[in-house]
């Protein structure tokens, strides 16, 4: 919620760059005008969610488990992109949020950094700068590759205690997702619930709060540990996933103001149903996915000033309906206990939504993404 006044400063330097579009036998005498009525308002706030694994026949799946039916048909510009990392043509969790978070292709594991594992800026930690309110939202531990990627830098995904210690070195405002062991029971013996309460945090858990009902301060940062390790499978009774995404959205949205804000909400375990080979799996978390969609185009639409993005990072399983299927008893099979390379679906509705048809590297999400809120578009 800092820099306003660098923030007010680049949209009056972007705001300005179409006068230096006109041509050079522009006559001096003719009023100059700046706003091009045919380019889209800025996004205020955007809302980005990942299905993690979420290939095409997954949402498929889930769509017919689901009556047929899923939010993401209220989206009206759908693109595709292309996953692969800068190592390998099958990407995993870590490089494809890295690049998404900060629009370069990484190796495997790699969080927040380059190939030459230097660090780079992450779309969240630059709507932090700039002023805005910023939140992150998991079913798998919060310290996992996809949320981890946005706010810690660090070579490996395995470093869970060294991602969670970057928690400390944003001013995030809320982060809500497993993983209280990494910052409770350290090697270091730090204990950084004690050093974000230090911050001016207000830190809770599963155990302390009701996760459907969390009543978060809007003058205070926020953050909540849904479990010890990882959060349970929503079929064995994890169901915090759309009500804390509702009330993430409304936090963010009044403790933002005039400013914006950026969350990233992940339906991470679509990706472990995948790699169990377990069709059951995906489908109830792809429809508890869902229901988190809903929190978030319900608030969009009557918003009218915040773009929704929905993607994955990459799909998982070579999952496949077969052919003695029905709509009401999916016959299905995998090929894989892994990632795949298939291009991934992009869903996108709100201002800048047209920006996000077509098939494009996932690493041009985050740009699309930087151009909605009116940053400009950084040398890539
Ligand atoms: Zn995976």
């Amino acid at each position: 919620m800092k820099h306003l006044i660098i923030m007010i400063c680049c949209c009056i330097l972007y705001c300005c760059t179409p006068a230096q579009n006109l041509t050079k036998d522009q006559p001096s005498t003719t009023p100059i005008t700046t706003i091009s009525t045919s380019s889209p308002k800025t996004a205020k706030n955007i809302i980005f969610l990942i299905g993690d694994g979420m290939g095409l026949t997954q949402t498929t799946a889930g769509m017919y488990a689901n009556g047929n039916k899923t939010e993401l048909e209220k989206f009206e510009y759908i693109g595709l992109h292309k996953s692969h990392a800068s190592d390998n043509l099958i990407t995993d969790s870590a490089a494809a949020a890295t690049a998404f978070a900060c629009g370069i292709k990484t190796y495997n594991g790699a969080i927040g950094v380059d190939d030459n594992k230097q660090s780079k800026t992450t779309i969240l930690e630059e709507a932090e700068a700039k002023g805005m309110a910023t939140g992150l939202v998991s079913t798998s531990t919060i310290v996992h590759a996809t949320p981890a990627s946005y706010i810690a830098h660090n070579e490996s995904r395995q470093n869970y205690e060294e991602i969670a210690a970057d928690f400390l070195e944003t001013d995030i405002d809320l982060f809500i997702g497993g993983g209280k062991k990494f910052f409770e029971r350290r090697e270091d013996e730090r204990n950084l619930t004690t050093e974000l309460r230090q911050k001016g945090y207000i830190v809770t858990d599963f155990i302390d709060s009701d996760l459907l009902n969390l009543n978060i301060d809007i003058t205070k940062n926020f953050a909540c540990y849904t479990s010890e390790e990882q959060p349970l499978p929503v079929a064995q009774g994890r169901d915090y996933l759309p009500d804390v995404t509702r009330q993430s959205i409304e936090y963010l949205d009044k403790k933002s103001g005039d400013e914006g804000f950026f969350l990233m909400v992940e339906g991470s375990q679509i990706d472990w149903g995948g790699h169990a080979n377990k069709a059951d799996y995906i489908i109830s978390e792809f429809i508890d996915f869902d229901k988190a969609l809903k929190e978030a185009v319900d608030f969009a639409e009557k918003d009218g000033n915040t773009l929704v993005v929905v993607t994955a990072d990459h799909e998982t399983g070579g999952f496949a309906i077969q052919t003695t299927s029905t709509m009401d008893s999916l016959v299905t099979a995998f090929t894989s206990d892994y990632h795949t390379a298939s291009m991934i679906p992009v869903y996108a509705l709100g201002p800048h939504a047209k920006d996000f048809k077509g098939i494009y590297e996932n690493t041009e999400i985050y740009f699309k993404m930087r151009k909605a809120f009116g940053w400009g578009e950084m040398t890539k």
